[in-house]
């Protein structure tokens, strides 16, 4: 029987944030993959935990994936972590994950710290529906063309940034949306310096080509407004009748349905149809 592959999230910042099921899953795996050795050994030291650990990160995913699924496949137990946050989301593991759920080994993901989530719920824009872009590219024809995909969304929208491109892409997005469109940038979240700026985005990038931005961000954008429905017309409606009646339909029963069909007024559509003189 295969062993388990446990996703085990990781402090954003703020040691407080491990959970008793986190430090029991590390104790009991029969190893760790992580994506800097050394910075889960200083995790391990302040929980008091020995493990034997191999390294899983984005240069060593084809070798060093392989080998852990097989140590699953033979039965062994893995806890999976990367330096801070949730495995799997902008980190190592997708891939991982994939294997597994390719090779019916089984795959327990733990709850715990996830920058964007974190960010999205103090960010003070609408949670309710929220689309997570991860990183933009560094690359400025990239980028502009991923936001320029966006230019329509009218979900929240999640980006990661580090602060050395911050700059650029506060840029990027005021221009594809506006000024005047609303983001929280959430900065060093449960960490010391945490801050929440809810501004614009011509104010923030103002703000920062003024101030050197410093720390980790995660930028909520808000959404576009909903295309406007439009209203149809009589003259839609009379087109619609005419369409009907060329497909046999009565005139009674075709103003009936194009009343139904676009909210306008029944008698009206009848009328105008029989040329009479609405004014
Ligand atoms: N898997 C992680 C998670 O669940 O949040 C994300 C890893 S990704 C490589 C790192 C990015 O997450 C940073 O560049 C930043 O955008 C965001 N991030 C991580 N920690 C943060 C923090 N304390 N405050 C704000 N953003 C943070």
């Amino acid at each position: 029987m295969p062993g388990t592959l446990y996703l085990v999230p990781t402090p954003i910042g703020n040691l407080g944030d491990i959970s008793a099921r986190m430090a029991d899953t590390l104790a009991q795996a029969d190893f760790i993959a992580a994506e800097d050795t050394r910075v889960t050994l200083k995790l391990l030291n302040h929980l008091g935990l020995k493990k034997p650990m191999v390294s899983y990160y984005r240069h060593n995913t084809g070798e060093h994936g392989a080998a852990v699924l097989n140590r699953l496949l033979a039965g062994e137990s893995c806890a999976l972590v990367t330096d801070a946050g949730t495995p799997a989301i902008s980190d190592p593991g997708e891939e991982l994950v994939r294997q597994c759920a390719q090779q019916n080994i089984p795959v327990v993901s733990i709850p715990g710290p996830c920058a964007l989530i974190t960010a999205l719920a103090a960010s003070g824009l609408p949670t309710g529906r929220f689309t997570f872009e991860g990183f933009l590219a560094m690359n400025r024809k990239n980028r502009r063309a991923h936001l320029k995909e966006l230019r329509g969304e009218t979900r929240t929208m999640l980006f990661y940034e580090a602060p050395h491109k911050l700059c650029a892409t506060l840029a990027d997005l005021r221009e594809v949306f506006g000024p005047d469109r609303r983001v929280a940038l959430c900065r060093e979240l449960t960490k010391l310096h945490e801050e929440v700026r809810r501004t614009t985005l011509g104010e923030a990038a103002d703000w920062y080509a003024a101030n050197p931005p410093k720390g980790e961000f995660v930028l909520v954008v808000e959404g576009g407004a909903p295309a406007a429905e439009e209203t149809p017309t009589l003259e839609a409606g009379l087109a619609r009748v005419a369409a009907l009646r060329a497909e046999g339909c009565s005139l009674r029963d075709a103003a009936r349905q194009t009343a139904a069909e676009l909210g306008l007024p029944r008698k009206a559509l009848y009328d105008l149809a029989l040329g009479k003189d609405l004014s």
